[in-house]
């Protein structure tokens, strides 16, 4: 089972087996809150009517379009609608079936980019230590999380790290995001330095570092790591499979820190969890110079199930959710309230931080000796079995709920982990 200790998993199974709205039920009809929109990839809440129909519409139209040389209406009305979406500041989408892709995708880009430009010496990407982006070669190598990279081995040459920007010390319990971390963003020129900017291709950062811990960048934090990337030429992509569609209240989080960087990977809330499918969103001007490139196939890269015809309908049927019902007014009203019953935690035992933005939740705890994770883990387990699903990361329970919640499903939500961690040990 994917990233699952399969042998603990196997003691106590947990099984959801239908959906709808904010709720999991399991196979005895047990309801189970959504703490977690899936894996943050169910904004608009589940089995939501309109993405169901137009899936099943679809399904009975057009079952495939191949993706090669030739195309079908909706993957270029969806493409426009994203674009529309983005406040037209991105020129061009393409499609792949997972955030992984989509950040594979993207390193493709960058370095068909370069090579068009005719610096093909530019290959080395700068990442961040916690950051994830994804599970195929490319997005590991970007990878900061130990854990994710230790049984793999030396993975691709050439990926130099920025330091992560989680600080307890200076940062803790604060509400919304910190200001202390802006300077962390000057490592960039420490690197440039190291490596020679005629080798650097682009930096790629999640804006907020979700499967982390949630790990919030200072306030000012990508506005400097944006004017470092124009000071040196450096492309600058932000991974937003997380923060994407609505999470902060924003269309995206470049929407919400007011910083565009030239390329953003998304995936998960594009089509509200129902079929798979990632975006990369390019500015106009990599478009325009692999166009303008030599003669032939522009971007040699692709999917056999790139733009699939039920990924694009559920794509249009999401967007037409998220403008219709006011997803992100909604999702807007509700921060305050989010904010103020998370922080409530202050003061439980082991609780030693509090983090939030958007409809996003942290809760850190104080880790056991030599058991990282096992505090946390109890605590996912116990709610769980108490009907909430939340999700950890080492000693970090986080919450990313469907953007649809109500006041009573934040008090549920952190009315529950409040007596769970009141008796946890
Ligand atoms: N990038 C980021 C920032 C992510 O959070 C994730 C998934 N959590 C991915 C990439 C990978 O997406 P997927 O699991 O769809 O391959």
């Amino acid at each position: 089972m994917p990233f699952t200790a399969n042998r603990d998993y196997k003691e106590a199974p947990r099984l959801v087996a239908s959906a709808s709205g904010m709720y999991y039920r399991d196979q005895n009809g047990r309801e189970i809150l959504d703490g977690t929109a899936g894996l943050w990839c169910v904004p608009l809440g589940h089995s939501h009517p309109t993405v169901v129909k137009a899936v099943q519409d679809a399904v009975a139209t057009l079952d495939y379009a191949p993706a090669f040389q030739m195309a079908h209406p909706d993957a270029f009305e969806l493409a426009a609608q994203l674009i529309e979406y983005t406040g037209n500041k991105f020129g061009q989408v393409f499609y792949t079936n997972s955030g992984s892709e989509a950040v594979d995708t993207a390193m493709k880009m960058v370095l068909a980019y370069h090579r068009s430009r005719g610096e093909a010496q530019r290959t080395r990407f700068i990442s961040r230590e916690r950051a994830y982006h994804g599970v195929g070669f490319g997005g590991m190598s970007l990878g900061g999380l130990p854990a994710n990279r230790k049984q793999f081995g030396t993975l691709l040459a050439g990926v130099d790290y920025l330091p992560h920007t989680h600080n307890l010390e200076k940062n803790a319990f604060t509400r919304g995001l910190p200001e202390y971390g802006t300077h962390l963003a000057d490592e960039l020129e420490r690197l440039i330095a190291l490596h020679d900017i005629s080798t650097i291709a682009a930096v790629i950062v999640e804006p907020l570092a979700g499967s982390a811990g949630v790990i919030l960048p200072s306030k000012g934090y990508l506005k400097r790591l944006r004017e470092l990337c124009d000071k040196h030429g450096i492309l600058l992509i932000f991974d937003e499979v997380i923060t994407g569609f609505g999470r902060m209240g924003t269309p995206f989080a470049s929407d919400y820190f007011g910083v565009t960087p030239d390329f953003m990977t998304t995936a998960k809330g594009l089509t509200n969890g129902v079929v798979p499918m990632g975006a990369v969103f390019s500015n106009q001007k990599i478009y325009d110079t692999l166009m303008d490139g030599p003669a032939g196939i522009e971007l040699f890269h692709g999917y056999t199930y790139s733009g699939h015809p039920l990924a694009c309908a559920a794509g249009l049927a999401s967007l037409k959710v998220f403008k219709e019902e006011k997803v992100l007014e909604h999702a807007q009203s509700m921060t305050a309230y989010w904010e103020d019953a998370l922080h409530s935690l202050k003061g439980l035992p082991h609780v030693i931080d509090l983090r939030n933005v958007g409809l996003i939740g942290a809760i850190e705890l104080e880790s056991m000796p030599g058991k990282v994770g096992a505090r946390a883990m109890a605590a996912y387990k116990k709610a769980f079995a108490e009907g909430v699903l939340v999700r950890t990361t080492g000693d970090i329970i986080a919450m990313s709920p469907p953007l649809i919640l109500e006041k009573k499903h934040i008090d549920q939500l952190f009315g529950k982990l409040t007596d769970i961690l009141k008796h946890l040990d």
